[in-house]
């Protein structure tokens, strides 16, 4: 299994990412919103006592806006969990804040206004989410504000709110980050939808960035909550996401990658309200929205990558345009190989599906790369499921995958299930996944040494070619004197497991 927590450092926007939380959902952890450590309950709260209501006329701490008499600018710090999507939205509430007047902290420690926005996707991710909040009101300095934002103060609140007395305000999407005069709304009524979204976002230091060109999501598969707090799908404008795109590459990004929850339908819900009327996912016949958005910003960057495709969104159009962008790679989020357990998922394809899907693009490109995860445990997975998910491993050669256990979410279908599978015989069943996919994946990077590819730096030492998505995938290391931002061609000298070594000669 190819796992790691990446740090990123971008001024002062400390970005924590999770990879696995990109496709759902992860290791069921013992610990969620019910069970607050008891060093919660000792930690210092505010001079309020509890979860202060904020003013412009509290004089014993700097107010969260624009205060006039600090010296220095406000700065703030901004903790992100989860997947990509929340990276964003964490980028633009950055660049929101030094719209205001705020400057990047170099730590929590050193912030004016620290802000965790926080993953509610599965039990693993609250916890963590809870941690780092719990970090951050033991690293902010006296008189600091604590804000949590993201999907879980979306998801829980009011919850959150009380169980946890040293954070100042629990700001859900659509309310602001502050009561001063200079409030900073995550999304402000009445444009719910995209004010975040199309918000401007500050200059990355990294060649690559997430594009994000879609919130919501119209499927509710069986295991899945995030409909429940995200909404149904809606898409931004080809005008928006473009416009984006050409201000991230005039600041030297070099790499767009494409994120939403579920990407292979972006523009339906647009083209729904146009005709009145719905518009069918699978679209065979080249007018899916994405293909004309793929070919627009391919002319406008170097790669553009697409990331969570649907299985039944990789339409014959899309997948043409895909390789022609010269990215030849494909994240399909299949989750399962059983038609059994898809159908229990409330989930489109099988096996035999899939592996035809795959055969076609790789007889079209044999040098197609692809990702996927898979769920272990499901409500009702027997042992005749998990052998079809290690045939089916065994048989698609993926380059990349992903593997989590089931976690069991209030309010999702998956919820109202009999038959659990117990966690430890799913954690077998993961075990055994992963394993025989690290020996796949190990197998595919051995079989690029002596291959010619080209590869982006990212940072000193660290390459990517078209086969390596950002911190998800392994990566070409490099010499550390390369160009950051350059686009080199190298040799690959050898394999170490996910990365391999590049030189150029
Ligand atoms: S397609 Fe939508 S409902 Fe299904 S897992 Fe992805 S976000 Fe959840």
């Amino acid at each position: 299994m190819v796992s790691s927590v990446t740090p990123l450092k971008m001024g002062g926007l400390r970005l924590l990412c999770h990879p696995d939380m990109m496709n759902p959902p992860g290791e069921v952890g013992e610990f969620g919103l019910n069970h607050i450590p008891a060093k919660n309950a000792a930690c210092e709260s505010g001079p309020e006592g509890s979860n202060p209501s904020l003013s412009a006329t509290d004089t014993e701490r700097p107010a969260l806006g624009v205060a006039m008499y600090e010296e220095r600018p406000m700065r703030y710090w901004i903790e992100t969990l989860g997947c990509p999507k929340n990276h964003v939205d964490s980028e633009k509430l950055a660049g929101l804040l030094v719209s205001q007047g705020y400057g990047p902290a170099d730590s929590a420690s050193d912030a004016d206004l620290v802000v965790a926005n926080t993953c509610a996707f599965i039990e693993a991710a609250r916890e963590e989410s809870i941690e780092t909040v719990l970090e951050l009101a033991d690293a902010k300095r006296d008189g600091a504000r604590l804000v949590v934002t993201g999907c879980m103060a979306e998801r829980y609140g009011d919850e959150l709110a009380e169980a946890l007395p040293e954070v100042d305000l629990v700001a859900r999407f659509n309310e602001s980050l502050t009561v001063a005069s200079t409030p900073v709304a995550l999304r402000a009524r009445p444009t719910p939808a995209f004010d975040l979204l199309n918000l401007p976002r500050p200059a990355t230091s990294a060649p690559w960035a997430y594009v994000k060109i879609a919130e919501g999501c119209d499927r509710r598969c069986g295991f899945c909550a995030i409909p429940s707090f995200r909404g149904d799908q809606r898409s931004r404008t080809t005008d928006e996401i473009l416009s984006e795109a050409r201000a991230l590459t005039a600041g030297g990004v070099r790499e767009i990658v494409l994120i939403a929850q579920d990407l292979a339908s972006w523009g339906h819900d647009r083209r729904r309200g146009a005709l009145g009327e719905a518009v069918e996912v699978l679209d065979e016949g080249g007018s899916q929205p994405l293909i004309e958005l793929t070919r627009a910003l391919s002319n406008e960057v170097e790669r553009v990558r697409l990331l969570y495709l649907y299985p039944s969104g990789l339409t014959t159009g899309l997948i043409d345009a895909i390789l022609d962008t010269g990215v030849p790679y494909f994240d399909l989020s299949l989750q399962h190989s059983s038609r059994k357990m898809l159908r229990a998922m409330r989930r489109w394809g099988d096996a035999d599906r899939f592996l035809e899907r795959i055969a076609a693009i790789r007889a079209a490109d044999p040098e197609a790369t692809f990702r996927s995860s898979f769920i272990l445990g499901y409500p009702g997975e027997t042992e005749e499921d998990q052998e079809d998910l290690l045939e089916f491993l065994e048989a698609a050669q993926l380059d990349w995958a992903g593997f989590f256990t089931f976690s069991d979410e209030e309010g999702t279908y998956a919820h109202t299930l009999g038959s659990p599978v117990p966690h430890e015989l799913a954690l077998e069943r993961l075990r055994e996944a992963s394993a025989l996919q690290d020996d796949i994946t190990a197998a595919r990077r051995d079989s690029l040494v002596g291959t010619r590819q080209q590869v982006l730096i990212d940072s000193p030492g660290v390459g990517r070619s078209v086969r390596e998505c950002p911190e998800i995938d392994g990566i070409v290391m490099v010499d550390p004197d390369l160009t950051v931002g350059s686009l080199v061609e190298v040799e690959i000298v050898a394999s170490h497991g996910t990365d391999v070594e590049g030189v150029v000669r």
